[in-house]
C-alpha cells in the first residue's frame, strides 16, 4: 500500500477495526422525498457492507436508488433513517466526526467537465483539498504533482491547464486524483466511466485498478453497465426501485443470478456472439413510479414468474448460498411460490 507524500494520517491509525470489520456497513438505510403532494421512495431499507479492499458494484436501471445511495452515504444528503458504520465506528459520533469521515471517503461523478471549476487550473484543483486541510502550499503543489504522475499525466504538460483544455478522458484521471488527494480509504465512482468513449473508458478502468492496489483503496462502484461492473467488482448489488434485489459474490451473480430482475438485466447486455443474440425482450417497459411503488415484490408488474403470493407479500433477502442472497419467493423454498412447487 503506497501513501502520498507528506502523508496527513499516520497509516498504522487507519485501520482500526481489523480485516474481518467491514470498512462501511450501512443498515436500514431509508430516504424518501417529497415531491409535492408525494413521497418518492428513493431508497426504502436497504442493508449491505463493503469489506475492506473489494469493489461493491451496484447496478441497476435508472430511478432505482443507486446514486441516492451514493450521495447518502456521502453524506451530501441526510437520510430519514439508518446508519453507517465506517471500520466499526458509527459516522458522526465523537469516535469518528463527520469532518474526519468526509476525508475518508471520496466521490468521482460522471460528467467530468462540471465536477471541476473552470477557472482553477489542474493543480490548483488537485491540491485545494489538501490546503484546506492544513498542508503548506508547497507540500499541496508538491503532492498534486505526484498524483498527476500516478494518473498517467505528466505535471510538466498538465498543471497549468484548465479544465477545457483537456479531454474527458484526461479530465476524469484530474477528477480521480483529486478524489485522491486526502488519502481516503473509500473512493465511490459513480457512473464515473459512463461518459468516456470505450477505448478511453478502457484505460479509466485500468487506472483504477492499479490505484485501488497501489493505494489500498476500497471502491464502491455505480454504473448501469453490467459489463463494466463485472469486470470491477468482487460483489455485486442490484437495486430495483430503491431496494436491494440480490446482492452477493460477482461470478455466481452473473453465471447463475437468482432474482429474475438480475436475470432480465443480464439477459439485456448486449453480445458480439451473433448465436447468442436475445431474440425477445427479456424485460419491458420502465419500472413503476417510485412514488407509488407496487405491494409485495416491486418487480412483479414486469416479472415473467409473477404469481398471487408475489403481488401480496414483499420478498426478503434469502440467503441462497455461495454468499448470494435474493429477495424473490423464488429463493426461498418455503415461501410458497406455486412454481418452487411445481418444480419439486
Ligand atoms: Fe418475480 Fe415473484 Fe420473485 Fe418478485 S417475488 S421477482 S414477482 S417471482
Amino acid at each position: 500500500m503506497s501513501h502520498i507524500v507528506d502523508t496527513m494520517f499516520p497509516p498504522e491509525a487507519e485501520d482500526r477495526g481489523g480485516a474481518a470489520t467491514p470498512l462501511l456497513a450501512v443498515n436500514g438505510l431509508v430516504k424518501h422525498f417529497k415531491a409535492k403532494n408525494a413521497v418518492v421512495r428513493a431508497v426504502d431499507g436497504v442493508d449491505f457492507h463493503v469489506a475492506k479492499g473489494e469493489t461493491l458494484g451496484i447496478v441497476g436501471e435508472s430511478g432505482c436508488g443507486k446514486s441516492t445511495i451514493a450521495r447518502l452515504i456521502m453524506q451530501i444528503i441526510a437520510p430519514d433513517s439508518g446508519t453507517l458504520l465506517f471500520d466499526g465506528e458509527p459516522v458522526g459520533s465523537a469516535a469518528l466526526p463527520l469532518g474526519d469521515f468526509r476525508k475518508k471517503v471520496q466521490m468521482v461523478f460522471q460528467d467530468s467537465y462540471a465536477s471541476l471549476n473552470p477557472r482553477m487550473t489542474v493543480e490548483d484543483t488537485i491540491a485545494f483539498g489538501p490546503r484546506v486541510h492544513g498542508l503548506s502550499h508547497k507540500a499541496a503543489v508538491t503532492r498534486a504533482h505526484d498524483l498527476l504522475h500516478r494518473v498517467g499525466l505528466e505535471p510538466s504538460r498538465f498543471a497549468g491547464r484548465y479544465p477545457h483544455e483537456i479531454s474527458g478522458g484526461q479530465r476524469q484521471r484530474i477528477n480521480i486524483a483529486r478524489g485522491l488527494s486526502l488519502e481516503p480509504r473509500l473512493l465511490i465512482l459513480d457512473e464515473a466511466v459512463s461518459a468516456l468513449d470505450k477505448s478511453v473508458e478502457a484505460q479509466v478502468l485500468n487506472l483504477l485498478l492499479d490505484l485501488k492496489d497501489e493505494f489500498g483503496l476500497t471502491y464502491i462502484f455505480i454504473s448501469h453497465d453490467l459489463n463494466v461492473v463485472r469486470f470491477m467488482s468482487d460483489r455485486v448489488m442490484v437495486m430495483y426501485l430503491g431496494k436491494v434485489a440480490e446482492i452477493g459474490s460477482s461470478e455466481p451473480i452473473f453465471k447463475k443470478p437468482r432474482h429474475p430482475y438480475t436475470e432480465a438485466l443480464l439477459a439485456s447486455m448486449p453480445s458480439m456472439d451473433p448465436d447468442n443474440r436475445t431474440q425477445e425482450a427479456p424485460i419491458t417497459g420502465d419500472p413503476p413510479n417510485p412514488i407509488n411503488p407496487p405491494p409485495g415484490c416491486r418487480f412483479h408488474t414486469r416479472c415473467k414468474f409473477v404469481s398471487a403470493i408475489c403481488a401480496n407479500a414483499e420478498p426478503v433477502l434469502h440467503d441462497v448460498g455461495g454468499g448470494q442472497s435474493a429477495a424473490c419467493h423464488l429463493a426461498n423454498p418455503q415461501s410458497g411460490h406455486p412454481r418452487l412447487a411445481a418444480a419439486a
